[in-house]
């Protein structure tokens, strides 16, 4: 694989390990944020259902207690009369006690003109008495309808507050008068303020005029209509307080009254978890905000789900990485095998080849002796024909057929080389198992290697049981104990003591054929590597190391062992082969 697709392919690994941990870590956190989100909804969807209980039940203590009041016979006849300095006054003081004991902010009469007549608070200088409120909607209302309600800020006391109205009636059931209870949020609100979210009250116009914060309060939700502000102006709900929007905008939406929403409030933009719920008796909306507190889990969340990932990528990196590592070794095992096939072909090629020029080299070698071996007697047979013509000449023919003896013989032994050489030339085929004595063969053996071994003057020594029957191929045990003679003649070669001795030993049922020289023997960390083939320590060109190789390969074909080991100076080669039984008989 080129360096550089390595280097793109390592690249784009990368690269999606890191989108993969940032989507699913983005993932996780989203969906975690959801989840807690959703959580925390259900959670101020509760709160907020408590907090509208408390002002439900602060309202509805007060609900009753204009109604209750206005069957007062006192004003009654109050609104009924004149109304005199001192009527008004104990009016007044009434109201006073009442407000007191009722714990209420205000208590007022108003006439039928929407004038009051009498109020608790006409002590203070912003006392209601003398003021008209006819304009207002729930003096409108109580005297249609009997009773009223409606949110507003004192025109008179500039404090905003909740205005509870019931009629005043005469016996005949005609409208003489309003009264009104004010309720005033200061105590509901501090309360509020304990916790760290935002809660409002709205009107049914989206402004908001109850709330726990400062800067919340006068707030318009949702933008007002030309209609809804000539009204406002009309009964000057919310009289001088400035009215501003308040800009929001809903990201997340978990139920219809329940959105994550982005709001630019008095503290700045910020997102809040925005519960809102209606309040129908009052035509309300209270609205809880809370900041979301989910940083924390997302984070977790995030750092898991990168984990998982992260975990995900490297088991599926690592697996691909054992089964390429798998795939690899299975092809270099697979490579493995064909070379070392390849390799042992070649070598069995090599060594055949080597088999045959070791041949060829022996047969060389041999060829040098026996030209040297045949040399000779030619030198002398022609010396000894040209002393026979002479001695035929002369008539001498007694001496001369004397002379033909020696001639003979050494014809008779030249014949004998030859054939020698021829047989062992031949490749022979392995595998022939011919009955054969050894002893002709050790015979064979040293009449090939004779001159060699009267040249380098080596005394031989023969302790040969006859016949020692095996079976076998005789050329091919003739060149082993070639190899091993002439290995032998080797090693006494610089000795001054040469002796060389054969034995053939009948030994429990085998025959045992031994060479023994006088050469010093072999190192003994060489002796188990002796008969491995190139296994050699002559100078190159002299030894190729396959003599004893071939030999023990040769002896095992025909059954039996070959064993070296070191004795008495020298080193003894064992030639054991089974006896071949027919040859008891
Ligand atoms: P080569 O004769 O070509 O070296 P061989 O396989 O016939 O190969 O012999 C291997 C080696 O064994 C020889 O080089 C020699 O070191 C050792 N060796 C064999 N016969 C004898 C011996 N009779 N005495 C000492 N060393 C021997």
């Amino acid at each position: 694989m080129p360096s550089s697709f390595r280097t793109l392919r390592l690249g784009l690994i990368i690269l999606l390990i890191l989108v993969g941990t940032s989507l699913s870590a983005g993932w996780a956190m989203h969906q975690a944020k959801r989840q807690a989100m959703e959580t925390d909804a259900r959670r101020a969807s509760q709160q907020l259902g408590l907090y509208a209980n408390a002002l439900h039940t602060l309202i509805e203590r007060y609900r009753a207690l204009p109604a209750v009041l206005a069957l007062d016979p006192e004003l009654i006849a109050a609104l009924r009369g004149p109304v005199t300095k001192q009527v008004q006054d104990a009016l007044n003081r009434k109201l006073e006690r009442i407000n007191g004991a009722a714990n209420s902010s205000t208590l007022e009469l108003l006439d039928r003109t929407g004038l009051a007549i009498a109020a608790s608070n006409w002590r203070l200088p912003t006392t209601y008495v003398g003021s008209n409120y006819g304009f207002r909607p729930y003096f409108k209302q109580t005297r249609s309808q009997g009773s009223g309600r409606f949110y507003a800020v004192g025109v008179t006391s500039g404090v905003p507050g909740y205005f509870l109205a019931s009629a005043v009636d005469d016996e005949q059931g005609r409208f003489l008068g309003a009264m009104v209870v004010k309720l005033e949020f200061p105590e509901l609100e501090r309360e509020w303020r304990q916790g760290s979210d935002i809660l409002l009250v709205s009107d049914a116009r989206g402004i908001t005029f109850i709330a726990n914060q400062d800067g919340w309060r006068y707030r318009e939700l949702q933008p007002l209509s030309g209609a809804d502000r000539a009204e406002l102006a009309e009964t000057r709900q919310y009289d001088k307080q400035p009215l501003v929007p308040l800009q929001h905008q809903a990201l997340t939406r978990f139920t219809d009254t329940s959105h994550l929403t982005r709001v630019q409030g008095p503290d700045g933009t910020a997102e809040y978890l925005w519960e809102r719920l209606p309040l129908e008796a009052e035509g309300w909306t209270l609205h809880l905000l809370r900041k979301p507190q989910v940083a924390e889990d997302g984070r977790n969340a995030a750092l898991a789900a990168a984990a998982v990932w992260l975990s995900l990528v490297f088991a599926a990196l690592f697996v691909s990485q054992r089964l390429r590592l798998a795939r690899l070794r299975q092809r270099s095992r697979e490579e493995l095998k064909r070379q070392v096939e390849e390799r042992t072909r070649e070598l069995r090629t090599a060594q055949e080849g080597l088999v045959q020029s070791a041949k060829l080299a022996a047969l060389g070698q041999m060829s040098a002796a026996l030209a040297h071996e045949i040399n000779q007697p030619l030198t002398t047979q022609r010396m000894q024909l040209e002393t026979l013509r002479l001695l035929l000449d002369h008539g001498r023919h007694d001496e001369a057929r004397q002379a033909l003896e020696p001639l003979e013989q050494m014809l008779t032994r030249m014949a004998a080389l030859t054939g020698h050489l021829k047989t062992f030339a031949r490749n022979s085929p392995g595998g022939l198992r011919e009955r054969l004595d050894l002893a002709t063969v050790v015979d064979q053996a040293l009449h090939l290697l004779d001159t060699r071994i009267r040249a380098e003057g080596v005394e031989v020594a023969l302790y040969l049981a006859r016949p020692a029957w095996v079976r076998g191929d005789a050329i091919r045990l003739e060149q082993v104990l070639i190899n091993l003679l002439r290995n032998a003649l080797d090693a006494m070669a610089d000795k001054r003591y040469k002796r060389l001795e054969i034995r053939i030993e009948a030994d429990d049922g085998q025959w045992r054929l031994s060479v023994l020289d006088s050469g010093g023997g072999i190192l003994a960390t060489d002796l188990c590597r002796v008969f491995d083939p190139f296994f050699t320590t002559k100078p190159v060109g002299e030894g190729l190391g396959l003599g004893l190789a071939i030999s023990y390969g040769i002896v095992v074909d025909a059954g039996g062992h070959l064993q070296v080991e070191n004795l008495a100076g020298g080193a003894r080669f064992s030639l054991t082969l089974p006896r071949d039984l027919e040859t008891v008989c």
